[in-house]
């Protein structure tokens, strides 16, 4: 059978590929993944798939860092323009971007796959070289691109679904496979895990393609797990004051941008943690209405990281009483959004275990790397799914796809070997997913 999973994956290549450079012409960011969201659930649909999408896959007040209404609305009338699929985008409507597939074979575990598949708010390199612009590619979408792989990731996901799909007379119990909008910024996982989706799930996988880096990474295609990821938490912070005239009565107004100031300069200033390795910054701070007008308003967007939850939530409180007490300084208002959350994520050795036991066994053409478990510097959300099935005694891995690239993720010149990565991943987590679920119920 893994020799069939293999025969399958390989076969998709120039498949994926065209789905991913598909995605990736049509770069959306997060919430506004509306063409992207409507063409996998059409896929999925067309291969069987009982498909979740819109509201029914992400909980409304949980979806963290929405954008405005007017702007999902232009971007519903440009995901229209551009190839959305008709049926589907009504239900995406207003960042509802989710989309979930389930295949239910049975009685046994249930199995969570998790792709995110949103772009990023750069601007793609448009020179010659840079292979997208190359080859005709590169997004048509001005400030948004995918440069994080997402594309990868989202083409990934609807390969497992066709493998799995193929072999589903092999599988006993159920997959769910889900495309979560609005990685970047943290901000898309816990309306799906508030919406109940990670609830009885007994292990959940995700993957991320990584650049290779050390002489190991080389010679390897995947590494089983990751772990050490910063949690996190991402705020904005806005103080409302009253204007007044500067020159004729100061004393009337309250300072807005006086209490953002206050509370820039304190933030980072709190005071270092012994148990955890915690991190802080203002990005940006925008107020004020002119030279002679005492600022009614300021708006600060800040995050805050800890290496352990703990550390992080250490420093959000720190945080919040810090813009608090600055606002009552200066006399002013203020709130807090929360626009993302991580947790600390780190996969379970159980099933990293595996992972690289299918992999060295059992498939011909994938290297384990032979460390593990990446240490992994920034944030992912899919720490929450991870936590929810982790609470639950259930097991999750994030594990890395190795492959060459053009440039650091995030950058405008980023770019993947898809030819390698899509087939390669797809045929790793297929074959864990059979692994797994070829076993029939769990015995106790
Ligand atoms: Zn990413």
């Amino acid at each position: 059978m893994y020799s069939e999973i293999e025969a399958l994956a390989e076969g998709l290549t120039e498949k994926l590929m065209g789905i991913r450079r598909d995605f990736h012409k049509f770069a959306e960011s997060g919430w506004f993944e509306m063409r992207t969201a409507s063409l996998i659930a059409r896929r999925l649909t067309e291969m069987g798939f009982e498909v979740l999408a819109g509201s029914d896959v992400c909980l409304a007040e949980s979806r963290m860092g929405l954008p405005d209404e007017d702007e999902l609305e232009e971007h519903y009338a440009r995901a229209k323009e551009q190839g959305a699929d008709p049926q589907f985008l009504p239900r995406i409507k207003g960042g509802f971007t989710g989309v979930l597939g389930i295949l239910r074979c049975g009685e046994g575990p249930t199995v969570a796959l998790r792709f995110d598949i949103d772009a990023l708010g750069v601007n793609e390199d448009k020179t010659a070289d840079h292979r997208p612009f190359k080859e005709g590619f590169s997004s048509v979408n001005p400030g948004m691109m995918h440069a994080c792989g997402h594309d990868g990731h989202a083409a990934i996901g609807l390969g497992v679904a066709e493998v799995l799909m193929a072999v589903k007379d092999e599988l006993r119990g159920t997959v769910k496979i889900i495309f979560q909008p609005a990685e970047e910024g943290v901000r898309g996982a816990k309306s799906i895990v508030d919406k109940g989706h990670l609830d009885g799930v007994d292990y959940v996988l995700a993957c991320h393609i990584t650049g290779r880096s050390t002489q190991e990474d080389r010679v390897s295609d995947t590494t089983a797990g990751c772990g050490g990821s910063l949690a996190t938490s991402k705020m904005d912070a806005l103080f409302y004051g009253k204007s007044a005239h500067a020159g004729g009565s100061p004393e009337d107004g309250r300072n807005a941008l006086a209490a953002a100031g206050t509370a820039l300069q304190n933030l980072l200033a709190i005071p270092r943690n012994s148990a955890s390795d915690t991190r802080v910054n203002v990005g940006t701070l925008q107020g004020g209405s002119g030279r002679n007008v005492i600022p009614e308003f300021a708006k600060m967007e800040l995050e805050v990281r800890g290496k352990t939850t703990a550390g992080n939530i250490y420093m959000e409180q720190w945080a919040q009483r810090i813009i608090k007490a600055s606002a009552e300084m200066h006399d002013c208002t203020y709130e807090v959004k929360k626009m993302g959350e991580a947790f600390l994520m780190e996969s379970d050795l159980p099933l990293m275990e595996r992972i690289a036991k299918v992999c060295r066994e059992n498939l011909k053409t994938v290297r384990i790397h032979p460390q593990l478990r990446r240490e992994s510097t920034g944030s992912e959300d899919f720490s929450y799914m991870m936590k929810r099935v982790q609470d639950q005694g259930g097991q999750a891995s994030m594990l890395r796809i190795l492959t060459d690239t053009a440039a650091v993720a995030h950058n405008s010149r980023f770019d993947f070997n898809d030819r390698d990565a899509l087939p390669k991943a797809v045929k790793v987590l297929s074959a864990v997913v059979y692994d797994i679920l070829s076993e029939g119920p769990v015995k106790n």
